[in-house]
């Protein structure tokens, strides 16, 4: 029998639950059985073959991440080489280079695996939220930008999946892959699969 693959979805903070659903869909059109497990605690991070960072507000996330440990941990984790995806706050956590915000300005994300330069809140304030139709390989994809960074660029080893407005929006660099936007919002769970690929 197949080994049975465990998701950790970053139990931080954000939008935590609808990742949840959207993984339990992607693994079901794939005939995949997974497991699911909230990481809230560094030991959780034992037991997974693969993260999902949430959206949400990532300067929370690094405040809370900061007293339990979590950020260290998560960090060894990546180090491993596992498989990773972080969508929105997530994808600003990965990223090696952070514009804009309060301690956040010049410096690194968290987990700064990723090579790329994000601004966050990149769309402005009085556009905080917008739904579109991005063009992805296999058809569109409905992607939902709720206060979402933006990817300014990204270095040779990062490979562009969508683009919008001329920016990335759906990167990949080896195991880790992250989006600006929400796809755990809509009911496609392409996104989603392509990280189960991935683990
Ligand atoms: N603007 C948020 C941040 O900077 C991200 C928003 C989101 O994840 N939807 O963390």
């Amino acid at each position: 029998m197949e080994y049975m693959r465990t998701v950790g979805i970053l139990g931080l903070q954000g939008a935590i639950v609808e990742h949840e659903t959207a993984l339990i869909n992607a693994a079901r059109n794939m005939n995949m059985d997974i497991k699911l497990k909230r990481i809230v605690e560094p030991s959780d991070l034992d037991a997974i073959d693969g993260l999902v960072m949430p959206g949400g507000e990532s300067t929370a996330m690094i405040l809370i991440g900061s007293k339990n440990g979590m950020l260290d941990a998560v960090i060894n984790f990546l180090e491993k080489g596992k498989p990773a995806f972080g969508t929105c706050a997530g994808a600003i956590l990965l990223s090696k280079d952070v514009k804009r915000g309060e301690n956040m300005e010049g410096k690194k994300g968290a987990f700064p695996f990723m090579d790329t330069e994000i601004l966050r809140n990149g769309y402005g304030r009085q556009v905080d939220s917008f739904s579109t139709e991005l063009d992805m390989q296999g058809g569109k994809f409905k992607g939902i930008f709720i206060r979402a960074p933006i990817i300014n660029s990204v270095g040779k080893d990062v490979e562009v999946l969508i683009e919008f407005m001329g920016k990335p929006v759906f990167v990949r660099q080896n195991k880790l892959i992250a989006t600006t936007f929400h796809p755990e919002l809509t009911d496609d769970t392409r996104i989603h699969e392509v990280f189960l690929k991935l683990i």
